[in-house]
């Protein structure tokens, strides 16, 4: 198979001399703006590309994008069906691609370019990508939006449930996962019928643009979709304006920012937002060999990608019991392991050095608080001041002062740090209760292998996506199973059931057919 992509930036041979310009497609064409902005390495402040800086008056031609679009889409159930094929294939070359070294080499270097984090934390989220698109390949299209039928009331009548396009949608993905959330979601809404308006945060422009050009070059329609770059608050006066003509948003980010498109589009939002994602360590302590395996998966958790993961571990209930074991010293030696040099820790995207040490000296001014580890600012840095560099910090709270500290214990940190806390088993209920009256319900673990007590944990709480059992961990979103919060609004990601919940609706069409000869008698039910 010959693809016909070639990387903008040379990377192997020249490096990123910083010229690259991001652009927008509207209408099929790629395009450019009044303004542009800069976009700078979070690691030295250089210039590593720029990207249209869209004003609310340069919109109309999106607007007119979303106009244009049928609510029943470019494709359904019953028209234009060759679509769930034909995108199948654009889906299937793009993985041929990125199952080349180049390809995967390429879009991990984009991924660390601009959000800065560990090669293999780069290389997995490529990785994920790479399946995903692998799954929804071939066929899989069509099986995707399969549907159902029930006999009817009377010979003639069948009832056939379809998995129905929105038409016109909006797709807002955040800067942390910049190719597997945009390019999951978007592949999502294209596959079963949508035309989604894909905007991503300006500071990872160019790993979408990127992945869009390759679609293109695999085959895809450059009018399928649309795609802006604009600030959020541009983004936010463009939903405003437009409400009218978005039959649905799917959100991915903060969820302040998704309150505001909820009210916006009067509900018509799948949102994927943000998370204080809690563990607990249960009663049973394993052997030496797995209690480390345990330490190693808290601190993954906590500090991969800087903490920069909406299922980062932020909130860890330890049993009395583990107090007897080595882990904080075992946790505060594996973060002392992190450097910049490998990434294992980096540069913070949305809070700065000062705001993450006020808000650390705020939580160690709790009574009895102590910091375990880190708790200071990176060392040898030049990473620019708008950024955040602080080294991974674990804070130790008395378990009664957790619950006098409910806002400040459950703030969610997009940073390296983790408040770790000890109960005893009386106290089950009322951290149930604690943990159930958090705002955010996306990830949670509850490490054990005993049964009755992964029941009375997990069969009392609502996290959306929640890991049992010795090895269970926060952090996952891959693509192998549902990855999303628990609420009415949620989206999710992943699998079929994440692509169908977010992106179709259910329409059910009744065929009612007399039969020739069959004389019947008209009953009026309701
Ligand atoms: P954010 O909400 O600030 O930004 C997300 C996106 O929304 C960006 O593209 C941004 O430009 C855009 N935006 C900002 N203001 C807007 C507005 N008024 N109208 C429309 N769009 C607007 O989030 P962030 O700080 O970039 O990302 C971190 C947050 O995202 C964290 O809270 C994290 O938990 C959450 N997140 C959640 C998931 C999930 O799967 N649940 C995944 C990744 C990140």
């Amino acid at each position: 198979m010959n693809i016909e992509f070639k990387p903008l930036i040379d990377f192997y041979e020249k490096g990123n001399n910083g010229n690259i310009q991001v652009k927008n497609l509207v209408n099929g064409e790629w395009t450019s703006t009044r303004e542009t902005s800069k976009i700078i390495s979070p690691l030295n402040g250089n210039q590593i590309f720029t990207v249209p800086e869209t004003h609310l008056d340069e919109t109309d031609p999106f607007a007119q994008g979303l106009k244009d679009t049928p609510q029943h889409g470019l494709h359904n159930p019953l028209r234009n069906v060759h679509r769930y094929k034909s995108l199948s294939q654009v889906f299937f070359n793009a993985a041929v691609y990125l199952d080349t070294e180049a390809g995967l080499k390429y879009f991990s270097f984009l991924v660390q370019m601009c959000m800065p984090k560990s090669y293999k934390q780069c290389e997995g989220e490529v990785i994920v990508t790479r399946q995903f698109l692998k799954n929804y390949g071939g066929d899989r299209g069509r099986f995707l939006a399969k549907g159902f039928t029930s006999p009817g009331d009377h010979d003639g009548q069948q009832p056939h449930g379809y998995r129905w396009p929105f038409g016109a949608t909006v797709n807002i993905d955040p800067f942390n996962f910049p190719i597997e959330i945009p390019v999951l979601q978007t592949a999502g809404s294209l596959l079963t019928g949508n035309r989604p308006l894909v905007k991503v945060d300006s500071k990872v422009a160019i790993v979408m643009y990127e992945f869009i050009r390759l679609l293109i070059a695999c085959g895809l329609d450059p009018h399928d979709l649309d795609f802006i770059n604009c600030s959020g608050k541009t983004m936010g006066e463009f939903l405003v304006k437009n409400a009218d003509h978005i039959e649905m948003c799917q959100f991915t980010g903060s969820t302040g920012v998704a309150d505001f498109v909820t009210s916006t589009l009067q509900g018509r939002i799948r949102r994927e937002d943000a998370g204080l994602d809690w563990k607990i360590l249960g009663p049973d302590i394993p052997h030496k060999g797995m209690q480390k395996k345990i330490t190693q998966q808290c601190d993954q958790d906590a500090n991969a990608a800087s903490g920069q993961k909406c299922s980062a571990q932020s909130l860890v209930f330890i049993h009395r019991n583990w107090l007897k074991t080595d882990i904080f010293e075992d946790l505060k030696f594996l973060a002392n392991q992190r450097t910049l040099e490998n990434l294992t820790v980096g540069p913070i995207l949305t809070w700065t050095t000062k705001q993450l040490l006020d808000h650390i000296e705020k939580v160690l001014a709790i009574p009895g608080a102590r910091l375990l580890f880190g708790g200071k600012e990176l060392e040898n840095h030049s990473i620019p001041k708008e950024y955040g560099a602080i080294r991974p910090t674990g804070i130790f709270i008395p378990y009664n002062q957790i619950l006098k500290h409910p806002e400040l214990v459950t703030t969610e940190v997009f940073a390296p740090v983790c408040i770790y806390t000890s109960y005893q088993d009386e106290y089950i209920d009322e951290m149930i209760e604690f943990i159930n009256n958090i705002e955010h319900k996306l990830t949670a673990a509850i490490v054990s292998n005993e049964q009755d007590f992964i029941r009375r944990i997990a069969s009392q709480t609502n996290n959306g996506t929640t890991y049992v059992g010795l090895r269970a961990r926060t952090t996952g979103a891959p693509q192998n199973h549902w990855f999303g919060p628990k609420h009415a609004l949620a989206a999710g990601i992943g699998t079929d059931e994440a692509i169908l919940i977010t992106w179709t609706c259910h329409r059910e069409i009744i065929s009612d057919k007399a039969l020739v000869d069959e004389a019947y008698e008209f009953v009026d039910v309701t």
